[in-house]
């Protein structure tokens, strides 16, 4: 089986490739990449002018909620989920009931995701046994079953010893820590960004500084081991500032930030909806000098990732008063159209950023396989349309929960395609493509 993508612009960052190119695929591989490439019996499909044609999208921070919250999401639907959004790889993280700390619970979410046969599945371990955060988790046992990285996500990693071994231990199997950071006597009981709106709400707060403590003792770990420690959903500018340090220092730090942390600010707590807790995600939604402290990261190269910290919660238990809601949105559907219009129509970054920031970094980090169109890689291949008009429909989302403040939104940029492997596993409609 061969397949010509005939056209478009392939911007391929780890190839240094960005112009107009064919893309050959054969099987499920990438044959070749190349201008004008001959047909020679394959299946063409005219890419419009204006598509871009890029390495699959990888999102390395996903909740999949199985095993033991099927009624949130399942390993099928947040893969159908991250394929509709244009992601042909994600990474689960481990707290599922019961978490992700041996074997048997990283097969099980293999075998779930080889069943649902959509995008690949990368589960991350955790930490510590039980996420208890007293023992460490066999770690090889998490590697040798496929995890790709270890964390206690959810929660801080409970204590700097406990961190210290986490990242001497992954390092040996070339992985690294991601760390939620957070200190936990500083947020105590918060719910939202200590600032105006949280307390004009009468909402308990949570100051940026308490991610930012986390975020430098990670930094001191990594540079007192020597270990890869990556910060998650990274809000704050304190945090910013920390890494900023951290990488001129030399030291092995990398971060990511999350689509709703570079488009919102605290002021949604209280508009349009107020008290709406499709606000309420940990870390919070911060004020504006934070979410242009994160633009500005994404910008200058500090920040190394998107990822959405997709968060499914069902109707039922978003439903609540603020303060009894629990933290977190779905991200994988809104990522793409959210980082086409607040970065890339706004003038933040170029498209070359974009698919660094969603594709080749995420590979890099987690080293799996994708982000690249060389020869001879995995077909994953995300075709994207920039002036596509998408509308924000929460009842056609495919994640099995719907707990999004963004529904309703018209964003300008879109997923045209998704292929995994050689397959298209997604193709919108609107796109047009013969796929
Ligand atoms: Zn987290």
């Amino acid at each position: 089986m061969k397949t010509l993508l005939k056209g478009g612009r392939v911007i391929d960052p780890a190839n240094g490739i960005d112009g107009v190119h064919d893309v050959l695929i054969e099987g499920d591989r990438i044959a070749r990449v190349g201008r004008d490439l001959p047909v020679d019996g394959a299946s063409v499909v005219a890419i419009p002018s204006g598509f871009i044609v890029a390495p699959g999208l990888i999102d390395i921070h996903v909740h999949l909620r199985e095993p033991g919250q099927e009624h949130k999401e399942t390993v099928a639907t947040g893969t159908a989920a991250a394929v509709a959004g244009g992601f042909t790889a994600v990474a689960c993280m481990p707290n599922t009931s019961p978490v992700n700390d041996n074997a048997n619970v990283t097969s099980y979410i293999l075998a779930k995701a080889a069943e649902a046969n959509l995008a690949r599945v990368y589960p991350i371990g955790c930490v510590s046994r039980g996420q208890k955060g007293e023992l460490l988790a066999d770690i090889a046992e998490l590697r040798q079953a496929g995890c790709v990285a270890i964390t206690d996500d959810g929660h801080p990693t409970a204590t700097a010893l406990l961190l210290r071994r986490a990242l001497e231990y992954a390092a040996m199997f070339g992985m690294p820590v991601i760390e939620h950071c957070e200190d936990q006597t500083l947020k105590g009981e918060g719910v939202a960004h200590e600032g105006f709106y949280a307390s004009s709400l009468g909402l308990r707060g949570i100051p940026g500084a308490c991610e930012a403590l986390g975020v430098e003792r990670g930094v001191l770990m990594a540079e007192l081991t020597g270990s890869h420690f990556h910060v998650a959903h990274m809000s704050a500018r304190a945090s910013l500032r920390a890494v900023r340090k951290a990488k001129e220092a030399g030291i092995k730090v990398t971060c990511e930030v999350a689509p709703h942390h570079f488009t919102l600010t605290d002021e949604a707590l209280g508009s349009p909806i107020p008290y709406d807790t499709n606000t309420k995600m940990n870390p919070p939604l911060r004020e504006v000098a934070d979410r242009d402290a994160m633009l500005a990261g994404i910008a200058d190269g500090t920040v190394d990732v998107i990822a959405t910290d997709h968060a499914p919660h069902h109707y039922d238990e978003k439903h609540v008063e603020f303060d009894r809601a629990p933290f977190g949105i779905v991200g994988l559907e809104t990522a793409v159209p959210l980082a086409f219009e607040r970065l890339v129509h706004a003038g933040v970054i170029n498209l070359k950023r974009l698919i660094e920031l969603m594709s080749t970094n995420p590979a890099r980090i987690l080293n799996v396989p994708g982000g690249t169109l060389g020869e001879g890689a995995a077909a994953d291949v995300t075709i994207l349309a920039p002036d596509m008009k998408v509308h924000i429909d929460v009842a056609k989302l495919r994640s099995r929960s719907k707990n999004t403040p963004f529904g309703g939104w018209e964003l300008r940029g879109g997923v045209a395609a998704t292929i995994v492997g050689g397959r298209a596993v997604y193709v919108n409609p609107e796109g047009k493509l013969s796929l």
